[in-house]
């Protein structure tokens, strides 16, 4: 009954193990530790250093350590990135993908949770945005997943494979007892570059743009706490193996916080007023994006814990002044007004 996470050394995957491996699940992880640590895993949880589209290794760790489900998280997920180089993506994202899914035909293991992205929507029509809305991707990013769940829905109806897509709005926050956060370098997460920016590791926040038609002016964000997501994942599992039939879900909270008011809350949170500067809009940008959650909410045992931005904020700051004391030895608080 092990479930194999691939990616579970990085930011989310890395949540994900630890709520197995606190619930008392058997896994086993694979990760090239290309933006992952290996210090994210708990104890006793064995790591293969390796590709998820290597099918030699997928296919050994499935058969030495009895796999029956698949968590997929690895893959590249910096949208600009993805726009300078798009092979890169439908190598890392599609075609690992192919490779992953190959061999867990082979071996038998017809279990598969697969993380894709709100970005397969694009700019939607409506908003909340359901699943059923129309899929435009906008970024190569987008692009790959909406290819790989294409992809996945062929071979699980081929195959007799069930699955379950989860699309995440803007994940966030940490472990709420910073164990584990995110710790890539050159993050470009809002929530991330606020909690650096609070921490002293930025003279300022710029905010991309204040000029939409949105109630201040800025974006408005659907974040989603890290260990919310992680739980969502754990009852995916548990509907698979009740014999759920395969779905797309929309992992979102269902409510809109803006970029001005995500700033404001890791300020009042830190009680640190660093600057906070306009800048322009940032080119891609989606003005506003919200997930329709009755999807989730009516299939999945699944009940949010940490659905409040101030506790999102707060759990990503203690995580970002361990990292920041841990790699530098001391805090540089930024100056308070
Ligand atoms: N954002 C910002 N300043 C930053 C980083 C992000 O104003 O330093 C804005 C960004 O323009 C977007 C929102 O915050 O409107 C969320 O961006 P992020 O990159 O976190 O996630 P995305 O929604 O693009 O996946």
């Amino acid at each position: 009954m092990t479930v194999l996470v691939t990616g579970g050394a990085g930011y989310i995957g890395s949540h994900m193990v630890l709520a197995l491996a606190e619930a008392g699940e058997s896994v086993v992880v694979i990760d090239n530790l290309s933006t992952g640590f290996s210090t994210s895993l708990p104890e006793g949880v064995p790591l293969f250093i390796g590709d998820a589209g290597d099918e030699n290794l997928v296919e050994g760790v499935i058969a030495a350590h009895g796999v029956e489900s698949i968590v997929h998280f690895a893959g590249s997920v910096v949208v600009p990135d993805s726009m300078r180089d798009p092979l890169a993506y439908y190598r890392n994202n599609t075609m690992t993908t192919r490779s992953l899914l190959n061999a867990a035909v082979k071996c038998g293991v017809n279990r598969f949770i697969f993380s894709s992205t709100a970005a397969v929507y694009g700019d939607p029509e409506r908003m909340p945005v359901t699943e059923d809305a129309p899929t435009r991707p906008l970024s190569p990013y987008g692009s790959s997943k909406l290819m790989t769940e294409i992809m996945l829905h062929d071979v699980a109806a081929a195959h007799g494979m069930n699955y379950v897509v989860l699309r995440y709005f803007n994940v966030a926050g940490a472990d709420p007892l910073a164990r584990i956060g995110l710790a890539t370098a050159g993050a470009t997460h809002l929530l991330k570059i606020a909690v650096e920016a609070a921490t002293g590791q930025r003279a300022k926040i710029d905010v991309f743009g204040t000029d939409y038609p949105t109630p201040d002016g800025s974006c408005v964000r659907d974040f989603i706490h890290v260990s919310d997501l992680a739980q969502a994942h754990r009852a995916a599992l548990s509907y698979l193996r009740n014999g759920g039939a395969s779905t797309t879900l929309n992992c979102g909270y269902g409510h809109g916080y803006s970029v001005l008011e995500t700033i404001e809350a890791v300020r009042r949170v830190s009680g640190r007023n660093f600057a906070v500067q306009t800048a322009p809009r940032r080119s891609g940008d989606i003005m506003t994006m919200i997930a329709d959650t009755r999807r989730i909410a009516s299939t999945l045992d699944w009940t949010p814990q940490y659905a409040d931005l101030e506790t999102i904020a707060a759990h990503a700051l203690a995580w970002e002044e361990k990292l920041f004391h841990e790699r530098h030895g001391g805090l540089q608080h930024a100056a308070s007004a």
